[in-house]
């Protein structure tokens, strides 16, 4: 099924960049960039994004780190966009991800991972307006 997805390009991939060489293993995988934003996100808006998170420990140097510098947006159509990206990406913790995976490659630690994906269609529909209004998408692939 076609569907989108949405990821981040974290603070660390955009400082040492990175976003050319991630953006293009979700383009290789045949996931097209429908909307792409760089911005800085101010504490108040990391705490949004990820208010899932509040009460985990973690929560605090989660919103400071998503927030120390520049990140990058991205709305990602494609056929099961949402797996296909979270395989792309590798597990939380790059130690643990696959080779070959963006984590493993790119990230150096688990708050520093390079990069977010929508972990279910639910939550993608949800986070890609958080970042992206209508107009400010492609529309749909024919
Ligand atoms: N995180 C962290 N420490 C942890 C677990 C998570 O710093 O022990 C951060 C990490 O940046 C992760 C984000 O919180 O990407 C969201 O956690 P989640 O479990 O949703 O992982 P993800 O879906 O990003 O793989
Ligand atoms: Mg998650």
């Amino acid at each position: 099924m076609i569907e989108r997805t949405l990821s981040i390009l974290k603070p660390d991939a955009v400082s040492k960049n990175h976003i050319g060489q991630i953006i293009a293993r979700f383009e290789k995988a045949q996931l097209k960039v429908v909307g792409l934003k760089m911005q800085t996100l101010t504490p108040e808006d990391a705490k949004a994004f990820y208010r899932i998170h509040q009460n985990q420990p973690f929560f605090e140097s989660l919103v400071s780190f998503m927030s120390s510098g520049p990140i990058v947006a991205l709305a990602l159509e494609g056929e099961n966009a949402v797996s296909k990206t979270r395989s792309l990406m590798g597990a939380t913790d790059p130690k643990k991800a696959d080779p070959g995976t963006i984590r493993a490659d790119f990230a150096e630690s688990i708050d520093a991972n390079a990069v977010h994906g929508s972990d279910s269609p639910e939550n993608a529909a949800i986070e890609i307006p958080f970042f992206f209004r209508t107009l400010d998408l492609v529309l749909s692939s024919p």
